[in-house]
């Protein structure tokens, strides 16, 4: 093990950075006064990344920056929906309990913004003395929606090519450091996120050979401005539907699929390309060492896995998402963590870096601890895709199962992720893991309700915040398989279409 202590920097051992900037030499947590740089990657699926496993070369900078970092095996998603998701990062709290989801100017859907007893880590790290700024993506990362809380005035969300988003972003440290003041940078891009219409080196290199369909409308659209290529999507020129760059989707066949899964790498690796250059500017800068950098991602995407495109549903491929956490000095570089986390444990973790105080509502765990061991407690995952009025699911996810609950028809499916990984076989009525499963889902999902209710009560001037006594209990009966009978279920929840009445 190196020494702790490089000469003439007693002060590291207190946590603090020398008085030159660096802190090169502190191995283990926490990390008092260090910047975070959060980076959220929207729609990127873990296993398309060298790191994670893949082998088409989409990550070069992304697998050398996991070689000095933390990197999380199994981290999920609480929502396969971009906002539910990522108010779930910056609280802590299950969409249910946020109640943040995406809005659809579209379908006339709008959602409400976060309650004010609703803490988001930018307001805590704030309050901390931090230089917020948060540069997102735009789409269903709004003021409006409570996630520029805490960013003071430095909240921006426009929809920029990654490139702009990482100058900004730089920019953005930058002024932190003049300012004299840690950051918190939260940079979302929403780059790999469809139409996937990559500049054209990646566009050859990696989707060299296009189908009927979206070939022609890649060739129509690929010059685009990026703001324009996302007004695409859905409604071509002159509002026709026709052109739209998903038209039809619901038919496109495996050699569709091939392909927009080939443009989907071409743009995974021009982020890649646009972070290693931005990881190599606050190398030379002498940032990166007093930063702690997170790579994450909302969600993932699908290509006809489950018999669709995009990301509106609770498998695998929509929930499992990269996690690689970069601390100060490279420490504990290279460490992989085995075991269930999701994105509800990441503000905990952070915190506890940062050797801050959280709000008492986190409903995550910190993984600090799992960083050292190289495992968390493997807890499930909750996660819920909370769309549109009535139109609700839920899964619960561990290491061997899954058990998902479909609101809208009353239903239940469970998956064997050791027989059957990639979830094609629901074994629901034959497999003993099932019921346990299931009732250890409907009781979390109580739970989540409750919590709610009781968030609900306190913002709306009650004076209890959350039941305490009853949260351990129910707590405690999380871990008991079978009967959450004894939990009342509030009225008018997706609970009430529990199948089994
Ligand atoms: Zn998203």
């Amino acid at each position: 093990m190196k020494s702790l202590l490089t000469a003439g920097c007693l002060a590291l051992f207190l946590g603090v950075a020398c008085s030159d900037g660096s802190r090169t030499s502190q191995e283990a947590p926490p990390f008092p006064g260090a910047g975070l740089l959060l980076i959220s990657i929207d729609t990127l699926r873990a296993d398309r990344l060298g790191c994670y496993g893949y082998d088409r070369g989409t990550s070069p900078n992304l697998d050398a920056l996991a070689e000095e970092s933390v990197l999380f095996t199994e981290m999920y998603s609480n929502s396969p929906k971009t906002a539910s998701a990522h108010m779930s990062l910056f609280t802590s709290l299950l969409p249910t309990v946020h109640k943040v989801r995406n809005q659809s100017k579209r379908l006339g859907l709008s959602t409400p913004a976060l309650a004010k007893n609703r803490l988001t880590i930018a307001q805590i790290l704030n309050r901390n003395g931090y230089w917020n700024a948060c540069i997102a993506g735009g789409g269903n990362i709004q003021p409006d929606m409570g996630f520029a809380r805490g960013f003071r005035n430095r909240f921006e969300s426009a929809l920029w090519d990654i490139k702009r988003v990482v100058d900004r972003a730089l920019d953005r440290l930058d002024q932190a450091q003049e300012a004299g003041q840690p950051p918190f940078v939260f940079m979302h891009t929403y780059q790999v996120h469809g139409p996937y219409l990559p500049p054209s080196e990646y566009e050859k290199r990696f989707a060299p050979s296009p189908s009927p369909l979206i070939g022609a409308r890649v060739a129509l659209y690929r010059d685009l401005p990026f703001n324009k290529q996302w007004s695409i999507m859905n409604r071509g020129p002159g509002n026709d539907e026709t052109k739209a760059y998903w038209y039809g989707k619901e038919n496109f066949d495996e050699n569709e699929a091939r392909y927009l899964s080939d443009l989907y790498d071409g743009e995974i690796a021009y982020t890649d390309a646009q972070l290693g250059r931005m990881i190599e500017s606050l190398r030379e800068s002498g940032q990166l060492d007093n930063l702690i950098v997170v790579i994450v991602a909302d969600h993932g995407e699908e290509f006809l896995e489950h018999g669709d495109f995009e990301h509106d549903q609770l498998f695998s491929e929509h929930l499992h998402v990269p996690c690689i956490i970069r601390l100060p000095g490279g420490a504990l570089g290279g460490t992989e963590v085995t075991g269930m986390a999701s994105l509800i444990d990441i503000m905990p973790t952070l915190l506890e870096l940062l050797d801050i105080e959280g709000p008492p509502t986190m409903a995550g765990t910190s993984l600090v601890s799992a960083m050292m061991t190289g495992h968390t407690d493997g807890k499930p995952v909750v996660s819920e895709r909370v769309m549109f009025p009535g139109d609700y699911k839920a899964s619960l996810r561990n290491e061997n199962s899954s058990v998902i609950f479909h609101a809208t028809e009353a239903r239940l499916d469970a998956y064997n992720l050791i027989e059957d990984p990639g979830e094609t076989i629901s074994v629901f009525e034959t497999a003993d893991f099932s019921a346990p499963a299931a009732a250890k889902l409907k009781h979390s999902l109580g739970q989540a309700f409750h919590n709610r209710d009781a968030l609900d009560k306190e913002d709306a001037g009650g004076s209890i915040v959350v039941d305490e006594s009853r949260l351990e209990e129910l707590q405690a009966l999380g871990y008991v398989d079978g009967d959450a009978s004894d939990f009342e279920i509030p009225e008018g929840t997706p609970l009430d279409h529990w199948p089994d009445g």
